[in-house]
């Protein structure tokens, strides 16, 4: 069986392969992330492509009422605080749901790209709705949230958890070609651990993280 040099997030050696809709993935036996190799990656104007294929239409009520109902998991939070929508899609739209009661800043690595240096240190809320998954290189997105929080913020994601090695060559999650990295309550407890966050609670598909409490 193929192996990859080193884990994507936890750099142990030798994640071993796994096939999954005929795409060849990574599983890490440390930390229980799995990858596909960034050698493989779709082109720019692909993902653009596939992005805006998306259901996320803003139209679509079921879209809004989707990522309100992850939202009101955040919980009420003082007028003006900073939210972060982090991987906004083409829509921005937690910006629609939210303002003018709190200020929401839409980022998107594709659509939204914005230098975001200004917000360092700000950013009450870090709003992370189903693109985590997306990530090729998940540990430079967490080290930017770790600069964007203020000391104590909070973090909000969403993605599907994968199963147990046998179930992935049929799992529906992973039959989309823009999910690239799957995670798990283990691979979350690595990450917080060496991000400095607290995990305040995990259930698939949602985590809820206070961020290092001391920036450095
Ligand atoms: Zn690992």
């Amino acid at each position: 069986m193929r192996t990859y040099s080193s884990c994507l997030i936890c750099k142990s050696p030798s994640p071993q392969g796994v096939e999954s809709h005929g795409r060849l993935f990574f599983h890490c036996g440390h930390c229980d992330y799995i990858f596909q190799s960034p050698e493989t990656r779709l082109s720019f104007e692909q993902e653009r492509r596939r992005y805006l294929e998306h259901n996320n239409d803003l139209r679509d009520l079921r879209y809004l009422k989707y990522l309100e109902k992850t939202w009101l998991q955040v919980g009420p939070l003082p007028s003006g605080s900073v939210v972060l929508d982090y991987g906004c899609g083409p829509t921005k739209g937690l910006e629609k749901l939210l303002q003018p009661r709190y200020r929401v800043l839409s980022y998107d690595p594709i659509f939204w790209p914005q230098d975001l240096q200004m917000e360092f240190g700000k950013v009450d809320v870090i709003f992370c709705s189903e693109v985590i998954e997306h990530a090729f290189f998940p540990t430079r997105v967490f080290d930017h949230w770790n600069q964007l929080l203020r000391p104590g913020g909070l973090i909000t994601l969403r993605t599907c958890f994968h199963p147990e090695m046998d179930k992935m060559r049929d799992w529906w999650y992973a039959s989309d070609e823009t999910h690239i990295g799957f995670f798990s309550q283990c691979t979350f407890e690595f990450i917080a651990k060496k991000w400095g966050w607290q995990l305040n609670k995990v259930h698939n598909p949602y985590v809820f993280a206070t961020g290092p409490l001391i920036v450095h």
